[in-house]
């Protein structure tokens, strides 16, 4: 006789969508002293390198058709990446996983003279949608590279668009990530130093990094003009001023997007007693209202605005109706697409250009 023995298999369960607590509930669990109410920050969302990225895949995919393969994610966003994919932009890694003589997309955060090589060796059609913000960026460590400069570039050395830069001018360049590595990084010249940055970082850390810099080497050159982005700053800013208010900030952005999980950061250090990103608004958790008055709302640089939209409903279902936009900036700038779609658009007499998700106010729709 054979026995026979079997290995026990799990099997994943359904996702059972979860009953979510009412907003009386919530008022019993924690009465809010006061009344409720929303700030939302101004500017927050698309920023005008996002906005002319997505156009660029969403003009690629109408006017050459499906597939059009993008490097990376285009912008940093999971919601614009799914929408673009479901429309058949396919997203890669590497240039080697694109078929010879394919269409390929570089993403807003830009890329290494060594990706563009690989590109061209493949035969690859390329548009490169990299923002002219961190093409800035790029184009400031090749020239002060060739001018025998070192570089001290601050930011995340695992962002894509810290690998683009860097590659720009690997052999006089040295990332600094953080205040630790700013207070032991050695250069081999002190005198022929000079500091560049990412675009989405922390104002006030990338500050904080410059001045331990600064002490240690105190002929350290500035950057002709700020590396962070107008984008960047802007929401910063609006956030640093609704943050003493709030009870709560939720913030509409990716894991992934650096200038969303700053907002989080600043919030919290502005004095927001709480703050969150989401991806979506399914994802608020009723518990973080308990107890709440005023809710700080914000986005990331690369996030639609109907995003947005969908939290402001979903707390004002939980009483948040009154929704107040604190402004602190107006932003009006608007990036002409990439040089290769431009010549499309034109033979074809396409003239439309959508702002994409920007100037979008919650509720209005448009
Ligand atoms: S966050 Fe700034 S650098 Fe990045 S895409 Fe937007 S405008 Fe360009």
């Amino acid at each position: 006789m054979t026995t026979s023995t079997s290995t026990p298999v799990s099997l994943p369960l359904p996702a059972v969508p979860r009953q979510r607590k009412s907003r009386a509930e919530i008022e019993a669990a924690a009465p809010v002293n006061g009344e409720k109410r929303v700030l939302l920050a101004a500017p927050r969302g698309y920023c005008a390198g996002v906005d002319r990225a997505v156009i660029a895949v969403e003009k690629a995919l109408e006017h050459y058709g499906a597939p059009v393969y993008v490097r990376k994610q285009i912008v940093h966003n999971k919601h614009v990446v799914s929408t673009l994919e479901e429309r058949g932009a396919i997203f890669v890694d590497e240039t080697d996983e694109v078929p010879e003589g394919e269409l390929l997309i570089f993403s807003a955060h830009g890329v290494s003279p060594a990706v563009v090589q690989s590109a061209e060796d493949r035969g690859l059609r390329t548009i490169d949608a990299t923002c002219p913000l961190v093409t800035k960026v790029h184009r400031e460590a090749v020239r002060f590279a060739k001018n025998d400069n070192e570089i001290l570039l601050i930011g995340h050395e695992d962002h894509e668009e810290v690998e683009g830069t860097y590659g720009e001018a690997p052999e006089s360049t040295t990332i600094v990530n953080n205040p630790a590595e700013a207070r032991t990084v050695q250069v081999k010249n002190p005198d022929k130093l000079i500091w560049l940055s990412q675009t989405t970082l922390s104002v006030d850390e990338t500050m904080e990094i410059v001045n331990i810099l600064r002490e240690r080497f105190p002929n350290l050159q500035d950057p002709p003009s700020d590396d962070i982005c107008y984008a960047t700053s802007n929401r910063q800013a609006a956030i640093k001023k609704i943050a003493p208010q709030a009870d709560l900030v939720i913030v509409v952005g990716s894991a992934n997007s650096s200038n969303s999980v700053r907002l989080v950061e600043v919030a919290l250090e502005y004095g927001a007693k709480a703050a969150y990103r989401v991806d979506y608004a399914h994802q608020v958790d009723e518990n973080w209202l308990a107890g709440v008055g005023t809710v700080g709302l914000t986005s990331g640089a690369s996030v639609p605005e109907i995003l947005v939209q969908d939290v402001t409903r979903l707390l004002a279902d939980y009483g948040y109706g009154d929704v107040s936009e604190v402004v602190t900036a107006e932003e009006d700038i608007l990036f002409s697409l990439p040089k290769e779609i431009r010549a499309t658009l034109k033979e074809r007499g396409d003239e439309s250009r959508s702002l994409g998700g920007r100037n979008v106010r919650p509720g209005t729709g448009n």
